[in-house]
C-alpha cells in the first residue's frame, strides 16, 4: 500500500512539476491545473491497465503461468500465483493420499461400503460388490435396504444399535453352495455410517465340521462304551457258567477292539495333519510294500470269511519293480485301507485285483479293484469324508471306522497324490491312487 501511496505521490509531484515548468516557461496559466490532471490521468490509466492484466490473468486462468506484470499488480498477481500453486500442490496431496486409501480399501478382502446420514451408498469397493451385487458407478446415493433387503439387515440397520455384527446369506448364496457374511455397521462423522462385511462361509464351515467331528467321536466311543458297561453289569449280577463267561468276554474283547482301532484312526489322522509332507528323500522298493500288503490280505480274508468256506479270490499284480518316494508307513495305511475295505466289503469267494501300473507320462497307478456290492453314484463324492458310510451297520460289523477312506485320501494329497474312485452298484468298485512321475523311480 505504501509503494503505491508513494506512486501516486511521484505522479502528482511530477505533475506539479510539469505544471511549474508550463507557468513559468508558456506564462500558461491553467497549466498547473492541466499538468496535474493528466498526471492523475496517467496515474489511473496505468493503474487501470495493471489491474486489467490481473484480472485477465486470472479470468484465462493462466495462473500456473508465470506473472509478467510490473507494479503493484504484478505483486498481486504474484502473490495469488504462488498462493495459488501452494493450494494446489495442497489438493493434490490430499487427492493423491485419498485416492491411496480409496486403493487400500479397494484390495481389502473386506467389504466396505460408505453411507450417507440417510443411509445411501456414497462409495463401496470391489468386495463389497462381490458381496451384495452393489455396483460403485450405478448404485451410488441408492438407499442401502433397496440393495440388501434381507430382513435381519433391514432391522438391524434402523435399530441403530450396530456393537454386534449379524451373519446374513450373502449374493451367491445357494443350497448347494452356501456364502455366509458377517457384517457390521459402525457409525462415524455427522450421521454417517461404514457397513464392514467379511465372508465367513469357510469359518463356518470349519466351525461345523469341527462339531460334527466332536459328535461323531464322541457317539463313536459312547457306542462300545456302552455295550462294554452292559456287559461287566451282567458279569456282575449274574452267576454264568465259564461258557457263558468266555463268551461274554469275547464280546467285551471285540468292542474294546472296536475302540483301539477307532483312537488309532484318529491318531493317525491327526499325524497326518499336524506333520510335514514327505519329501522326496526317502525311497520306498515297491514289491516290499505290495508283498507286506499281500500277506495281510491273506490274513484278513480268512478272519472275515466263515472257518470253512471260500476266501476271497486275490489277485496281486507285483511286476512294477521300482521305487516311491514317500513315508512307507503312511503308503501302506493308505493302500492297506483299500485292500482291508475292498475284503471287507465283496462277498467271499469273489475276485479282487490289486495292481500298479507305470503310465506313459512316468506316473504310477495303484489300484484295487473289487467285485463287491458297488455303490450308488449319489455317495461317491463323500465317501472320502469322515465318519461317512454308505451302509452303517455293514460298515460297523466288519470293523469299519468311518475313517478309512479320509486316511488315504490325506495320505494321496501328502504324496501329490489323486484318489479317484469308480463303482457300480451290483458290480464292484475300483479304487485308484496316481502319482506324480517325480515320486517314482524304476530299478536300476
Ligand atoms: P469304513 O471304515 O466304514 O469302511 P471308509 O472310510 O473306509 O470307512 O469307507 C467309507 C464307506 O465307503 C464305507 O462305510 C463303505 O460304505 C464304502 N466303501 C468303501 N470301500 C468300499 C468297497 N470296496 N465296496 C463298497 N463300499 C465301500
Amino acid at each position: 500500500m505504501v509503494w503505491r501511496a508513494l506512486f501516486f505521490l511521484f505522479f502528482l509531484v511530477a505533475g506539479a512539476l510539469a505544471g511549474g515548468l508550463a507557468v513559468e516557461l508558456w506564462h500558461f496559466k491553467l497549466g498547473y491545473l492541466l499538468c496535474l490532471v493528466l498526471a492523475m490521468l496517467l496515474w489511473f490509466a496505468l493503474d487501470a491497465s495493471g489491474s486489467g492484466r490481473v484480472l485477465a490473468y486470472l479470468r484465462d486462468n493462466r495462473t500456473d503461468e508465470p506473472v509478467g506484470i510490473w507494479g503493484i499488480w504484478g505483486e498481486v498477481a504474484q502473490r495469488m500465483h504462488h498462493l495459488l500453486r501452494d493450494r494446489d500442490r495442497l489438493v493434490s496431496d490430499s487427492q493423491r493420499r485419498l485416492q491411496d486409501f480409496l486403493l487400500a480399501f479397494q484390495v481389502s478382502p473386506n467389504g466396505v461400503v460408505l453411507l450417507d446420514s440417510g443411509a445411501r451408498i456414497e462409495w463401496c469397493n470391489q468386495t463389497a460388490t462381490q458381496h451384495f451385487g452393489i455396483m460403485a458407478q450405478r448404485d451410488l446415493a441408492q438407499a442401502i435396504v433397496n440393495l440388501v433387503r434381507d430382513p435381519e439387515f433391514v432391522s438391524y440397520l434402523a435399530s441403530r444399535d450396530y456393537q454386534r455384527s449379524i451373519t446374513i446369506p450373502g449374493r451367491d448364496n445357494s443350497v448347494t453352495r452356501p456364502v455366509l457374511l458377517s457384517v457390521q455397521l459402525h457409525p462415524y462423522g455427522e450421521g454417517r455410517t461404514l457397513l464392514l462385511s467379511r465372508d465367513i462361509t469357510a469359518l463356518e464351515q470349519a466351525e461345523a465340521m469341527r462339531r460334527d467331528f466332536v459328535a461323531n467321536v464322541s457317539h463313536e466311543i459312547r457306542t462300545p462304551l456302552t455295550v462294554l458297561t452292559g456287559f461287566i453289569e451282567t458279569l456282575q449280577t449274574l452267576q454264568l457258567d465259564v461258557a457263558e463267561q468266555q463268551h461274554y468276554l469275547a464280546l467285551m474283547a471285540q468292542q474294546s477292539d472296536r475302540m483301539q482301532t477307532l483312537v488309532s484312526d484318529l491318531l493317525t489322522l491327526s499325524r497326518l495333519e499336524g506333520s510335514p509332507a514327505p519329501d522326496l528323500s526317502c525311497w520306498i522298493p515297491w514289491s516290499q510294500l505290495v508283498g507286506q500288503l499281500q500277506q495281510d490280505a491273506t490274513a484278513l480274508s480268512q478272519l472275515v470269511t466263515a472257518p470253512q468256506g471260500p476266501v476271497h479270490e486275490l489277485v496281486f499284480d507285483d511286476s512294477f519293480d521300482g521305487q516311491l518316494a514317500g513315508n512307507a508307513s503312511e503308503l501302506l495305511s493308505a493302500t492297506g485301507n483299500l485292500v482291508s475295505n475292498a475284503i471287507r466289503y465283496t462277498p467271499a469267494g469273489r475276485r479282487i485285483a490289486v495292481a500298479t501300473q507305470l503310465l506313459s507320462d512316468g506316473s504310477l497307478m495303484f489300484s484295487v479293484q473289487d467285485t463287491g456290492p458297488g455303490i450308488a453314484p449319489e455317495h461317491l463324492g463323500r465317501l472320502t469324508e469322515r465318519f461317512y458310510r454308505v451302509d452303517r451297520s455293514r460298515s460297523r460289523e466288519t470293523g469299519g471306522t468311518g475313517l478309512g477312506l479320509a486316511i488315504v485320501k490325506h495320505v494321496a494329497q501328502r504324496h501329490g497324490a489323486t484318489l479317484s474312485i469308480e463303482s457300480k452298484l451290483g458290480k464292484g468298485s475300483s479304487f485308484r491312487i496316481s502319482f506324480p512321475p517325480e515320486r517314482v523311480r524304476l530299478a536300476a
